[in-house]
């Protein structure tokens, strides 16, 4: 994965709302909407889309993954820094709400007499969990959700974060056959509604008429009516650019459908794709960083980590040395070749046992680290990653304090 796929989503997300907002709410846009606008000669102002994107990624980036009462306040406090981005009637009431001390999973949940919204909200800025869990398939969908439910906990409109987020899932793994993906996608929604729209997506590529994909599929606030027509806007085109003028020449909710497929787009082509003279919008450079945040975090997580003597990946050792005064850990990563030498050095005897990262965790959750020196074994792995150190890391600070 390379990290112009990532930029290539934030900021395709971007600049899909900057272009898309001037047409917000017309039934009808010209198919020169985007060249009369950069013809302005203006910087490009985001909308609430972009904005909510940028705090979800810094929320999910200051946490450490995903935090509903951060997240809410974070959405809540942009908003009151910046109210002028067009957030909906609706959705200021619940960060009115967080803002005055209310539970996240209340505040959310008290809209439209108690059934939350259905709107599209939750999907137009999900796209950096799709990067944040890349290339977990189960973790994007779970973190989908929770990301939607902060704001939009109707079914239909956590469905629409799901869907959102999957597409740019598949985008980043170059996998968008319409044959592959709508069936897919039929598994992984919960509402009627969308089942039924996908549906209609499947005959709206296969007649590849706008106009009948915007009354058919709908393109309106409802993520429902907005979600399946950013992917066809997305299915239907050949690059960046083609894409973003389809999602806007579907008109109504011209930002978010934009703005969503842009993302998509910007994951399959990159951000090297995007037309320069689109780029003129404001918060790139904050964008790009955030990509480069969520692109490098990822890639960590993934790594191999390397013998902390030599250097070398490969097979790696986690040595747990006990301290007889503390009786903690000390976690050392070695390849098994410097685990030996160095062993012989101290005259280490604490036997080897291979383990699975399962055994592993499980091991620490339950204590290992304050066991009996006796009785502790040094555990030897293949590939250890660098989430595996960071889930079991906390335990070994509480162990030596
Ligand atoms: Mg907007």
């Amino acid at each position: 994965m390379t990290l112009d796929r990532y930029r290539g989503a934030l900021v395709g997300l971007a600049v899909g709302d900057c272009l898309g907002r001037p047409y917000e709410g017309q039934r009808t846009v010209p198919d020169s909407a985007i060249d009369d606008l950069l013809a302005r000669g203006f910087v490009l102002p985001y909308s609430d889309d972009t904005a909510m994107a940028l705090a979800l990624s810094e929320s999910i980036l200051e946490c450490g993954g995903f935090s509903g009462e951060d997240m809410a306040l974070r959405f809540a406090r942009e908003w009151q820094a910046e109210p002028h981005r067009g957030y909906g009637a609706s959705i200021t009431s619940v960060f009115e709400s967080v803002l005055t001390g209310a539970r996240w999973e209340e505040a959310a949940r008290r809209q439209f007499g108690g059934e939350g919204s259905h709107g599209n909200g939750g999907a137009m800025r999900v796209a950096p969990v799709a990067l944040w869990a890349y290339p977990d398939l189960g973790e994007t969908i779970r973190l989908a959700k929770e990301t939607a439910r902060v704001t939009h906990t109707h079914p239909a409109g956590v469905d629409g974060a799901v869907m959102q987020a999957v597409s740019v899932h598949h985008a980043l793994n170059d996998e968008f056959d319409p044959s592959f993906l709508i069936p897919h996608f039929q598994g992984v929604v919960e509402t009627d509604v969308f089942r039924d729209k996908l549906a209609v997506l499947g005959r709206c590529l296969d007649r590849s008429d706008d106009e009948y994909a915007a009354l058919h599929l709908g393109n309106w606030v409802a993520a429902a009516n907005s979600v399946p027509a950013a992917l066809y806007a997305f299915l239907s085109g050949d690059d960046y650019e083609s894409v973003i003028r389809r999602a806007i020449r579907l008109g109504g909710d011209t930002d978010t459908i934009a703005a969503m497929a842009g993302a998509i787009a910007g994951a399959r082509w990159g951000f090297d794709a995007i037309p320069e003279e689109w780029l003129r919008i404001e918060g790139l450079e904050r964008l790009i960083g955030l990509a480069d945040a969520l692109y490098d975090r990822r890639s960590s997580q993934t790594e191999p980590v390397r013998c902390s003597s030599c250097a070398m990946p490969a097979v790696l050792v986690v040595t747990v040395a006990y301290e007889q005064e503390t009786r903690g850990g000390r976690l050392l990563a070695y390849c098994l070749d410097c685990r030996e030498r160095l062993a012989e050095r101290i005259r280490l005897a604490i036997p080897i046992e291979f383990v699975n990262d399962e055994t592993f965790i499980s091991l620490y959750e339950n204590g290992y680290t304050r066991s009996d020196p006796e009785t502790a074994c040094e555990l030897v792995f293949g590939e250890v990653r660098r989430h595996l150190i960071e889930a079991v890391w906390p335990y070994f600070h509480q162990a030596g304090s």
